[in-house]
């Protein structure tokens, strides 16, 4: 389990390495916003321990770059005691706790342990693409970070795409899989619901995931990054 640590504090950030590692996580500690955002969009950490007040960027625009890629990994915040509004603020942004300093290292690690399984609970429930992410469980789905509205339809179709993301689906599977329809070549309806769910997934987004495959039916691929 990697850990990456975001804190300028010098004694601080060492003394929450120090206190990882001797718990058995690989710990890095980043000391500003912009090493913490390089590390955490660059490097692949099942959670990261990021406070608040950072010189360069702060916690606030780190979290908000993470979720902007897609990158769901559990965020605990570290916020000032006077800081109240920020823990809200830092909840509604998509931190997943917060933790009042100064605070106990026993307390940091009870909070760390019970983020790290949630995270790989939501893991086995969660569908992606490029930064395009379906929480089944909530059935929530958000591009880039941004909630996305879909109807219970569009919701059937694109969980159908993502489950078999890379494969040209053939309307009539689309039609059974979805509609519990045989497919009827004289019905428009899947035409009209990928339209639908491309306006609200694809559209306002690069990469373009939903391809149309002319003749055979459509693909959903998230293209390699490059
Ligand atoms: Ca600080």
């Amino acid at each position: 389990m990697k850990i990456l640590i975001v804190e300028d504090e010098p004694k601080t950030g060492d003394y929450l390495k120090q206190g990882l590692s001797e718990a058995g996580f690989v710990a890095d500690l980043a000391r500003d916003g912009v090493e913490g955002r390089h590390a955490a969009l660059h490097d692949d950490y099942d959670l990261v321990v990021l406070d608040v007040m950072l010189p360069g960027l702060d916690g606030w625009q780190v979290l908000r770059s993470i979720r902007a890629a897609g990158k769901q990994v559990p965020v605990l915040f570290l916020t000032a005691r006077d800081q109240v509004e920020d823990r809200v603020r830092g909840l509604e942004e998509g931190a997943d706790d917060y933790l009042v300093k100064p605070f106990a290292f026993s307390e940091l690690l009870a909070r760390v342990r019970t983020l790290l399984r949630r995270g790989k609970a939501r893991e086995a429930s969660c569908l992606r693409a490029a930064d395009l992410e379906v929480d089944l469980l909530r059935r929530r789905v958000t591009r880039a970070g941004r909630r996305v509205e879909l109807t219970a339809k569009e919701f059937a179709l694109l969980e159908l795409l993502l489950r078999r993301q890379g494969e040209i689906l053939p309307r009539s599977l689309i039609a059974s899989q979805v509609w519990d329809m045989n497919f009827d070549s004289d019905t428009n309806v899947i035409e009209v619901a990928v339209r639908r769910l491309r306006a609200k997934i694809d559209d306002d987004f690069e990469p373009k995931l939903i391809r149309t495959v002319r003749g055979m039916g459509y693909l959903l691929e998230a293209p390699e990054p490059s």
